[in-house]
């Protein structure tokens, strides 16, 4: 599949040359960031989204990998596409159930230092049970056929999907499905737990989990 040589294939298009958003709305680094502001951010965009708080907690055999933090920010989150992300998982947790969807963006430079922004996200009906959304094979191939539909020339940034109830990490099954979908260094993994109001964001590299900063920037 088209799109499948896009994710894995050897040839990236050259990053555009551009300087990083500057109207930041929020910053998260992780081991230097509190809990308290980045629930203060998602509880801020849930009221405005009007979704409600959710008490919809789920039980999950999912365990946390060994993470290793990396302080320096290279990931951009349009709020907008973070607003989607939000209303997605939160309201999949008020059906019990867990969100997935694609990053959509670009790959940019700077003075010599690459990074990535999210401009938008895609997301499908997925019709799995709570605990067999993310491992289905088919839930990902329903996704690609909405990536047809985007008109400009989009790089896959990478994915994400909620965790209602039990955190944001990354469990040894969502590293397998970084491992096999999203293997690039520029790919990113992005997990909300909508009840605990957390959302952290992940790449791996050489097998390992690192949890990296994101920044997410727009209109208030
Ligand atoms: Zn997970």
């Amino acid at each position: 599949m088209k799109m499948t040589i896009k994710i894995t294939g050897e040839k990236v298009k050259n990053r555009e040359e551009r300087k990083p958003p500057e109207s930041i709305l929020f910053r998260y680094i992780p081991g230097k960031s509190s809990t308290s502001s980045m629930q203060n951010f998602m509880s801020w965009r849930m009221e405005k989204l009007g979704t409600g708080k959710i008490e919809n907690k789920m039980p999950s055999d999912e365990r946390e990998v060994k993470t290793f933090h990396d302080k320096e920010l290279n990931l951009y989150i349009e709020m907008a596409a973070i607003d989607d992300i939000i209303m997605h998982c939160s309201l999949m947790a008020e059906k019990g159930l867990e969100a997935l969807g694609f990053l959509v963006g670009n790959l940019y430079r700077w003075k010599k230092k690459g990074y990535e922004v999210v401009h938008e996200t895609v997301t499908g009906e997925l019709e799995s049970t709570a605990v067999s959304v993310k491992f289905r094979r088919d839930a990902f191939e329903n996704l690609f056929d909405k990536l047809d539909e985007i008109e400009y020339d989009y790089v896959l940034i990478g994915w994400y999907h909620s965790h209602p109830g039990y955190t944001s990490f990354m469990s040894s099954i969502d590293m397998e499905t970084q491992r096999r979908m999203f293997n690039r260094e520029f790919h990113v993994s992005i997990v909300v737990d909508p009840v605990n109001l957390e959302l952290k964001t992940f790449r791996v590299s050489n097998e390992k989990c690192i949890e990296v900063p994101y920044a997410v920037f727009g209109e208030k």
